[in-house]
């Protein structure tokens, strides 16, 4: 017997699919049951489900079902979430998505009743507008204060701990008080460390190099934005907070 699922449409609806047939809900009665209709359009069909598990039907379909659209609008709804969440370049997310799903695994209806590339980066574009500032052209147009989701370290900490003028020009510091805490009087890493001015010995930057790469391996593109800067940050702050437990 098929289960109940749930997606979310691309109007951010909660549908319900059955048996291959997708519903909205179109009223909840006063028993607590729900009345659901085909989204077919023109399909009279409903379904009443109820809050032990029962449902019933009142007609048959005069469509065929479509098991595959619920798998659609998961993807759909994956990628609108990527989008919201990180601040990498839509291109990247899209093309990285649609690449992976080029699997043996991945059915070719799938594959079929997906929007074109082009179509879910235009889809996306929009959504990420919705939801994010407008990437500045340069350094004016960064607004002040930055906005909120970049304050915040990833587990809700206060991430921005300067903001202000330093010679001149704008400058922000990020760091977390428990970050400060943890370096506070630690001497793990004195200024020789990273320091080689006037230093005759051997001069190596190795570790910094290493760091440099390790960035750039998470980073998605090779001149990250400002904002997916700041989220390269907010992810080393969150992994240096989780190896220093
Ligand atoms: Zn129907």
């Amino acid at each position: 017997m098929s289960k109940i699922e749930f997606v979310q449409s691309t109007h951010g609806k909660t549908h319900l699919c059955y048996e291959g047939y997708r519903y909205y809900c179109h009223h909840t009665n006063a028993d607590d049951s729900k009345y659901w209709k085909c989204f077919k359009k023109h399909c009279r069909v409903g379904i009443t489900t109820y809050a032990n598990g029962t449902i019933r039907r009142s007609a048959d379909h005069d469509h065929t079902p479509n098991e595959t659209e619920k798998e659609v609008l998961n993807v759909r709804q994956n990628l609108k979430r990527k989008v919201v969440e990180s601040s990498s370049p839509i291109d990247s997310i899209v093309d990285e998505a649609y690449a992976n799903l080029q699997s043996p695994t991945v059915s070719q209806d799938l594959l079929i009743q997906l929007p074109s590339i082009a179509t879910m980066k235009n889809n996306l574009q929009k959504e990420r507008r919705k939801t994010r500032e407008p990437l500045p052209k340069n350094i004016n147009d960064l607004p002040y204060p930055i906005p909120l989701n970049y304050q915040k370290s990833q587990s809700g900490e206060q991430f921005i701990l300067y903001d202000g003028p330093i010679a001149g020009s704008r400058c922000i510091i990020f760091s977390t008080p428990s970050l400060q805490s943890a370096y506070k009087d630690d001497d793990s890493f004195p200024p020789p460390t990273y320091n080689h001015f006037m230093k005759f010995s051997p001069r190596t930057t190795n570790h910094v190099e290493g760091r440099h790469l390790k960035w750039k391996k998470r980073s998605t593109s090779a001149h990250p934005n400002i904002y997916c800067t700041i989220d390269l940050l907010r992810q080393e702050q969150s992994l240096g907070t989780f190896s220093s437990i």
